[in-house]
């Protein structure tokens, strides 16, 4: 057992030295949170979160992203093959935010939809959020907050019943809480490749944060888990997806603006909104 924790010690200071590497920090996520463990952990926030947010009640919009997301997950799928992929719309207009769940569980705000112009922006987003998951940036971030040798014993069934306590503890404050940027920066370009594999327009994330960026005040107050409208991290969030769809040869893609509309009007009439 202490021999165990000294391993997981050692990949933690590999972390550090190499930031860049995302095998060690797969793999450092896995030596934190198995897969199993993450999806156990991730089901019981799921829940936690579905009794707190309500679930949108719309059949047809909640198929509708569905469709969009499953077309990602293809592709996410290939880099990390061990889980379930599944997305939820929380219904909440004045909510522009979407985040990842550990172990596969993504959820995105009608007020991010309403503020999304086309159906490459919200794929931007949800592939972004694969990248978190893909990433393993949950078990990090645990990892951090809640301490390595927790986890460990958990994972190790050392501590029956800790699983639900850890959910409860961290479903308060965290699951719009921040992923480090360097995180941010890696699901962004997880988020640009999966999108322009699927075949849609890969300006779609970037378009989508340039909202986000003029978003001033008022009840629709820009937030993306957790992050202001407008934090410089955004400014350079775009300016790194803008030279990485430079550099990278990516050709232009689907917008699917037209079916987004109809999706939007329906989503609009719904709340009783002008359109
Ligand atoms: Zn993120």
């Amino acid at each position: 057992m202490a021999k165990r924790a000294c391993c997981i010690l050692i990949s933690v200071a590999l972390l550090v030295v190499v930031p860049h590497c995302t095998m060690i920090r797969q793999q450092l996520g896995m030596a934190v949170l198995p897969t199993q463990t993450e999806v156990q952990l991730g089901q019981e926030l799921a829940e936690q979160v579905e009794q707190e947010e309500p679930v949108l009640p719309d059949a047809y919009i909640q198929n509708y992203v569905d469709g969009v997301f499953q077309q990602l997950v293809v592709h996410s799928t290939r880099d990390r093959p061990d889980i379930v992929y599944r997305v939820r719309v929380l219904d909440d207009p004045r909510q522009v935010n979407a985040f990842a769940l550990p172990g596969g569980f993504i959820y995105v705000y009608t007020g991010l939809m309403l503020l999304a112009e086309n159906e490459a922006e919200l794929a931007g987003v949800l592939a972004h959020e694969l990248g978190h998951v893909v990433a393993r940036h949950s078990a990090n971030r645990l990892a951090t907050q809640m301490g390595v040798s927790l986890l460990t014993s958990i994972a190790l069934g050392e501590e029956p019943g800790q699983l639900a306590v850890l959910a409860s503890q961290l479903i308060g404050a965290s699951t719009m809480a921040a992923f480090s940027r360097e995180d941010e920066r890696e699901a962004d370009l997880y988020g640009l490749r999966y999108a322009a594999a699927a075949g849609y327009d890969p300006r779609g994330l970037e378009t989508f944060f340039e909202k986000l960026y003029n978003l001033e005040g008022g009840a629709r107050r820009g937030v993306f888990e957790g992050m202001l409208a407008s934090h410089p991290d955004t400014r350079e969030r775009i300016e790194l997806l803008q030279r990485r769809i430079e550099q990278g040869g990516y050709t232009a893609g689907r917008l699917e603006e037209e079916r987004y509309g109809q999706v939007l009007a329906r989503l609009r009439q719904g709340y009783g909104l002008e359109e």
